[in-house]
C-alpha cells in the first residue's frame, strides 16, 4: 500500500481506484459544495467590473463571462449533487469548471487592464482554490493552475504597464502561490491515503478471520443478518447457503498435530474462496472447521452444484504436512438450503437457512460423511 511522495497517490492502481470509490460520495458533495460557494462569488465580483467600467459594452461581455461560468459550474454542482458520477466524471467537471472560470478570468483581466496588481491576488486565491478546495486529480489541478499563471503573466506583460520591479514582485508571489498550493495539496492527498490504510486495514482485523482470511461471525451477525447479501445479484429472487463441515477433523489433529489441522482449514478456505463469485457470495468461518457460505441470488440447483464441486476439490486436494514429510487430505459434508423469496416471505431468511442447512449437515454426518444434504424451504 506505497504512497507516491510526488502525487500523494497510491502506487497500485487497484487500490487507488479502490480508494477513490470509497470517497466519491464525500467528493461529490464537497465538489458540489465549492462550486456554488465559488459560483457565488465569480457572480458577486461583477459589482467591481461595474464599479471600474461603467454600464457599457465591455461591462456586458465581463457579464457574459461569468455568467458562462455561473452556467458551467452551476451545471457540474447540480449534476454533483444529484447524480451518482464516476470518478472520471467528477473529474471531467471540476476540470471544465476550472478551467472555464480561469479563462474567465483572463478575458476579465484583459477588459480590466489597469488593475493587474489586484487581478494577480485575485488570480492567487483562484489558485488556492483550485489546489485545495475543489477536488481534482493533483495533476490536473496543477497543470490548469500553472497554463493559467503562464498565459496571466503574459497578458500582465502585454497589457498590464507594470514596472519592471511590480512584474517582478507578481511573478515571483503567483511562483510562491503554486508552490505552496501544490505542496499543501499533495500533502492533504498523502494524510487522506494514510487514513484510508489504516481504516481498510482496521476494517480487515474486524471482519476477517485472521487463519483462513474468511469472514468472521462478527461480519455474518452485523453485516449478512442485517441484510448486506440483499441487492449483491442481479436474480433477487433466491437465496442459498452452504454449510460445510470437515469431517473427523480432530481425529486430524490428534494424528498430525494442531499445525496441520490448520493447513487444512487454510486449504479448505482456499477452495471456498476460489469456487465462490467475489464481490456476491460471501464465505463465512462459521466454527472451528465449519464454513458457511452464502449465494444470494442461486437456487437450490445452483447451491447442489456448488457444494458437489467443493466436495469433490477438497476430497481430491492434497495438503502437505508442515515438515513437508506427510500429505493430508480430508473429507467434508454440506448441508444445503434454499429459500425463494417470492414465494415465502420471512423477516430474517439468512437466520432460517443457516437453522436448515445446519440440520442438513448434520443429516449428512449421519448418512455416511463426505456427502450433501439439501432442501428447498417452503
Ligand atoms: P465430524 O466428522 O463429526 O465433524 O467430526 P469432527 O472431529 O470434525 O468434529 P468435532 O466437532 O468433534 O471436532 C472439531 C475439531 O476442530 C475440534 C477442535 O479442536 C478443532 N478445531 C477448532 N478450531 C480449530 C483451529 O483453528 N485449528 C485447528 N487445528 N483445529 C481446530
Ligand atoms: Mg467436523
Ligand atoms: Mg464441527
Amino acid at each position: 500500500m506505497e504512497i507516491n511522495s510526488l502525487t500523494g497517490e497510491f502506487m497500485l492502481a487497484p487500490l487507488e481506484g479502490a480508494y477513490l470509490k470509497h470517497k466519491q460520495a464525500q467528493t461529490q458533495e464537497l465538489l458540489g459544495f465549492t462550486l456554488v460557494f465559488c459560483t457565488v462569488f465569480y457572480l458577486g465580483f461583477f459589482a467591481t467590473d461595474l464599479a471600474v467600467l461603467g454600464w457599457g459594452v465591455e461591462t456586458m461581455v465581463s457579464l457574459a463571462a461569468r455568467v458562462l461560468v455561473a452556467v458551467i459550474a452551476g451545471t457540474c454542482a447540480w449534476l454533483a449533487y444529484r447524480r451518482a458520477l464516476s470518478v472520471r466524471a467528477t473529474r471531467v467537471a471540476a476540470s471544465l469548471s476550472e478551467g472555464v472560470a480561469l479563462a474567465s478570468f483572463m478575458l476579465i483581466s484583459f477588459l480590466r487592464p489597469g488593475e493587474f496588481h489586484w487581478h494577480a491576488m485575485s488570480l492567487a486565491i483562484m489558485l488556492v482554490v483550485i489546489y485545495l478546495y475543489i477536488p481534482n486529480r493533483l495533476r490536473y489541478a496543477t497543470a490548469l493552475s500553472v497554463a493559467a499563471t503562464l498565459a496571466f503573466v503574459a497578458l500582465a506583460g502585454k497589457y498590464g504597464h507594470m514596472a519592471f520591479a511590480d512584474a517582478l514582485t507578481m511573478v515571483m508571489l503567483l511562483v510562491l502561490v503554486n508552490t505552496f498550493g501544490f505542496l499543501a495539496a499533495r500533502r492533504f492527498n498523502h494524510v487522506s491515503r494514510e487514513e484510508y490504510r489504516s481504516w481498510s486495514v482496521l476494517k480487515h482485523a474486524a471482519e476477517r478471520d485472521h487463519l483462513t482470511g474468511c469472514f468472521n461471525r462478527r461480519y455474518l451477525h452485523e453485516q449478512l443478518m442485517g441484510g448486506q447479501w440483499a441487492g449483491r445479484a442481479r436474480d433477487a429472487n433466491s437465496l442459498t447457503v452452504v454449510l460445510c463441515d470437515i469431517d473427523r477433523f480432530k481425529h486430524i489433529n490428534d494424528t498430525h498435530g494442531h499445525g496441520d489441522g490448520d493447513m487444512v482449514l487454510r486449504g479448505f478456505a482456499r477452495i471456498l474462496h476460489a469456487a465462490t463469485r467475489d464481490g456476491i457470495d460471501s464465505v463465512v468461518r462459521y466454527g472451528g472447521e465449519e464454513f458457511l457460505v452464502v449465494l444470494p441470488g442461486t437456487d437450490l440447483g445452483g447451491g447442489i452444484r456448488l457444494a458437489e464441486r467443493l466436495r469433490v476439490t477438497f476430497a481430491a486436494t492434497e495438503v502437505v504436512s508442515h515438515d513437508g514429510a506427510t500429505r493430508l487430505r480430508a473429507t467434508a459434508s454440506f448441508g444445503v438450503a434454499t429459500i425463494d423469496l417470492t414465494q415465502l416471505a420471512s423477516d430474517a431468511p439468512l437466520r432460517r437457512l443457516i437453522t436448515a442447512a445446519d440440520e442438513l449437515m448434520y443429516q449428512a454426518k449421519r448418512n455416511g460423511r463426505d456427502r450433501i444434504e439439501s432442501l428447498q424451504l417452503a
